[in-house]
């Protein structure tokens, strides 16, 4: 038989294949999009002739793509591009606010959207949220979105208000338009009252695609090669994405969630119009697929606005905020289900992750369907039943350690002992439990040694205090739920999220060898190359 020769060898690695058996190869060949042999130095070579380009990976680890199993690639993307990123340490007081809607309003036509994302008023130096009138200052013609970094709540200036037809609190449910104490608006929105607004923000179909580009090339950067997109604008956003991959502008192999931001209703009307389309999760290609229906079911973490059984830690009487009743989430679990679709939700609090269990154990029930995948995004908080229940429905969740790196201080405030259970990689891996990770970018960075750093010490990367460290998990696991497990949450198992013959060439060389790479430090971890398809996308050098 006639031999086949690569186009691409990486050798001398330390080659992390995540096969069924985590075996440790030396080399990789590639030959056009695929792997075409992966073994010893010696075994590889044989696959070289005078065409062949070879990449020295140095003694360091290769590794599968990363996967981000939950990502906002368009709301990351647009930051810094066409939204103005207004994080801290960037920002740190309303005047360094006001001054970068000051120079983005030089440079639009009146009634033009000024978007920004991202503060933090705890982070600002006047220790609260901008007003309606600082904004107004700021950019007097243009409408204005201010967003804070949990994406929850928003303040909007005069302009704003108006087209969005805010005028009253008796508007929204309590406490989602916030007043002064003479009874005027604010300007801050919060959750629904949020959202409506948002859907009055424009963005072109240009801006958007730059979004996702930006987003993208930040991404390879990283080494991640698939996203998981967990929605954005609805329709918009989707199109925009679609068009993005299959043009080859975005690189990155996309699963596109099926969600739009701008509330209950909202989203309901956006998932019905799919569903009865008759088109469903998994279809596409290699580079954008339909993913899974997804509804919002709570809060946030960090807020914490996460919808909890027993009261927050530091705050007793608060449970958070449930957004979904469990009539309505199984209403639309069953309904999903039945349309053929892969169905998740985004479920922070013990309480909200019982109404997804829940809703897809009834829906299940009623109509069995063998290998459905369900997932639920964040799935933060759980416990021992729970994790039972999750075990035997054969439920994906998706963790997100970089959460736990990030905000693990807050955490134990907020959570106290349950976070023993919070993000609870080590006991899903017990239970037999597939989860994958997603950083949920950018209300964390993308970088996946952020996530690998919360998997695998359970420490704030700020302050070393420890989290639950019950739940770490070693490298070669965390690798896995990196990979593999992200292929598997979007049924692609069989063609990427391992290095094996046949399958897609996605493949990531770092700088250093994570097996032997102390775990405290793997933040420092940078990628060399990344390849998809068995192209280099990035070279760090
Ligand atoms: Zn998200």
């Amino acid at each position: 038989m006639e031999r086949l020769f690569a186009d691409k060898i990486i050798q001398n690695g330390v080659v992390l294949t995540v096969n069924s058996k985590d075996e440790i190869a030396e080399a990789v060949a590639i030959r056009g999009d695929r792997i075409l042999a992966v073994g010893s130095s010696a075994d590889i070579a044989a696959y070289r002739d005078d065409h062949t380009q070879v990449i020295d990976a140095g003694g360091k680890t290769v590794l599968p793509g990363f996967i981000d199993a939950h990502i906002h690639l368009g709301m990351y993307g647009l930051l810094d591009h066409g939204v103005i990123n207004v994080a801290y340490p960037k920002v740190s007081s309303i005047a360094d606010i006001q001054a970068l809607i000051r120079e983005d309003a030089a440079k639009k036509k009146p009634g033009e959207w000024i978007k920004l994302n991202g503060y933090d008023h705890n982070k600002l130096a006047e220790k609260r949220h901008p007003t309606k009138e600082e904004l107004d200052e700021a950019a007097p013609s243009n409408p204005v979105q201010l967003t804070r970094c949990c994406a929850h709540m928003g303040v909007y200036n005069t302009l704003a208000l108006k087209i969005a037809g805010v005028t009253s609190a008796d508007q929204y449910a309590p406490d989602e338009v916030v007043l002064n104490e003479d009874g005027s608006l604010h300007g801050l929105l919060k959750e629904t009252a949020h959202m409506d607004t948002s859907t009055k923000v424009e963005y072109s179909n240009q801006e958007l695609i730059e979004g996702y580009v930006n987003g993208d090339r930040l991404l390879l950067s990283m080494g991640v090669t698939s996203a998981h997109d967990a929605g954005a604008y609805g329709a918009i956003s989707t199109r925009a994405l679609q068009d993005a991959c299959l043009t080859g502008a975005v690189k990155a192999r996309v699963n596109a969630m099926i969600f739009d931001m701008f509330g209950k209703q909202s989203g309901i009307r956006y998932i019905d119009s799919y569903l009865h389309t008759g088109i469903h999760s998994g279809c596409g290609n290699e580079h954008f697929r339909v993913g899974p229906v997804k509804i919002m079911l709570d809060g946030s973490s960090s807020g914490p606005s996460s919808a909890v059984i027993d009261g927050y830690t530091h705050d007793p009487d608060n449970h958070g905020i449930q957004v979904w009743t469990q009539e309505e989430a199984d209403e639309m679990v069953m309904k999903a289900h039945k349309a053929g679709y892969q169905v998740t939700a985004h479920a922070v609090g013990d309480k909200a992750v019982t109404i997804m269990v829940n809703a897809i154990e009834k829906a299940l029930t009623a109509c069995p369907r063998k290998d459905h995948r369900h997932r639920i995004e964040h799935c933060g908080i759980t416990n021992p039943e729970l994790i039972g229940r999750i075990a035997k429905l054969g439920i994906v969740p998706i963790s997100n350690p970089s959460f736990i790196s990030i905000n693990g201080t807050d955490y134990n405030r907020y959570y106290g002992s349950r976070v023993d259970f919070m993000f609870a990689m080590k006991s899903y891996l017990d239970a037999g439990i597939i989860t994958a990770i997603g950083s949920d970018a950018p209300i964390t960075v993308p970088n996946p040694m952020n996530s690998l750093f919360g998997a695998l010490n359970r420490m704030d990367q700020k302050t070393g205090d420890t989290v639950g460290q019950m739940q770490k998990v070693d490298v070669l696991q965390a690798v896995r739920m990196f990979t593999y497990n992200g292929a598997y949450a979007s049924f692609e198992e069989n063609v990427k999220g391992s290095l094996e013959p046949g399958k897609l060439a996605d493949v990531v060389i770092l700088d250093q060898d994570l097996l032997t790479w102390p775990a405290e430090q793997v933040r420092d971890v940078q990628v060399r190359y990344t390849l998809i398809g068995g192209e280099v996308v990035y070279a760090r050098d």
